[in-house]
């Protein structure tokens, strides 16, 4: 199949309100900026999958994502990323939970999606980066090492770091996270989903992301579905598959998202996702207080950083 519209939603995590306007409208530029790179390759002709892996790695890239650079770091104080991709059309997932030292964790979930073993963890994932010979990159920045010590002086009160790395640290009783995703339907009518994360922040050695399980991120034929929140709220409602297997069978996009979030709701938690299923819908969803994506609907750009009303579902 040949020619269908591209479509693309991306988020930079979700969780409380950033603290400034300033703040909004920087990450609305650098959400926008990289929706418009990645949308001009699908409209060139780039695979779903190469589209996903480019805009994850953009948004690694940007220190103020808790993704790749900018991480947060964990009560350890070490940074450990995890970071998953799934082919719809294979419907085939793959996926690095907290590697470490390493500059786009994305990468290695694409790398292992062609391989036997697909999801490695701490020591294999280290192992794996010796193997295929990638560099060794710290993706430590200031803000997240302060945010850090002002959280080990108070002993790790918060039951998350801040969504975005912002210069003023956040409030002692805020609880905020971040996290990227990319969902992609491509001009050959495939669909697929990529997420990565530094985690919650200040959590335990060994604990697991939702990023980089089937829970967080999840797509076949029918929809993809990218999560971020609380990990262990996404992976209590399994979230992301359990959308795209609403979609399955056989409801629309906008109400599995909706019958989901009000679920999700009911049993208060905290968490939000994005999604785009096969005719090219695309919708959005939160319990938390704000989810910060932004899409291009084939039509226009546009992002969901001052919907912060009580409404639990978006979609166009
Ligand atoms: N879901 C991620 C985790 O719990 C965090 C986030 O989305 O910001 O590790």
């Amino acid at each position: 199949m040949d020619g269908v519209q591209p479509k693309l939603i991306i988020h930079g995590g979700a969780g409380g309100h950033l603290q400034s306007h300033e703040g909004e409208e920087k990450v609305r530029k650098i959400l926008h900026s990289v929706v418009e790179e990645v949308y001009d390759s699908l409209l060139s002709g780039v695979k779903a999958r190469e589209a996903v892996i480019q805009g994850c790695q953009l948004l690694e890239d940007e220190p103020i994502f808790n993704a790749g650079t900018g991480s947060v770091l964990q009560s350890d104080g070490q940074v450990r990323m995890s970071a998953s991709f799934m082919d719809g059309e294979r419907q085939r997932f793959s996926g690095i939970i907290n590697v470490c030292r390493v500059k786009n964790p994305i990468q290695i979930a694409d790398f292992l999606q062609d391989q036997e073993d697909r999801v490695l963890s701490d020591y294999g994932a280290a192992e794996l980066l010796r193997q295929i010979n990638i560099p060794s990159y710290d993706p430590l920045i200031d803000i997240r090492l302060k945010e850090w010590m002002q959280d080990r002086t108070a002993e790790f009160h918060k039951a998350m770091a801040g969504v975005v790395a912002e210069e003023e640290l956040a409030l002692p009783d805020e609880t905020r996270r971040g996290t990227i995703g990319v969902v992609v339907l491509d001009r050959y009518g495939k669909i697929a989903v990529g997420t990565s994360t530094g985690g919650k922040g200040l959590e335990r050695i060994g604990r697991v992301s939702d990023s980089a399980m089937p829970a967080g991120n999840y797509a076949n034929k029918q929809a993809g579905v990218s999560c971020t929140g609380i990990g262990e709220d996404i992976l209590d409602e399994c979230l992301a598959a359990k959308i795209v297997i609403r979609v399955t069978d056989g409801l629309s996009l906008k109400d599995s998202m909706l019958r989901s979030m009000q679920e999700c709701r009911d049993r208060q938690r905290d968490l939000g996702a994005i999604a785009i299923d096969q005719t090219g819908a695309i919708a959005w969803g939160k319990t938390s207080e704000v989810i910060l994506a932004a899409y291009h609907n084939g039509e226009v750009i546009g992002d969901t950083i001052d919907w912060n009303n009580e409404e639990l579902v978006g979609y166009c």
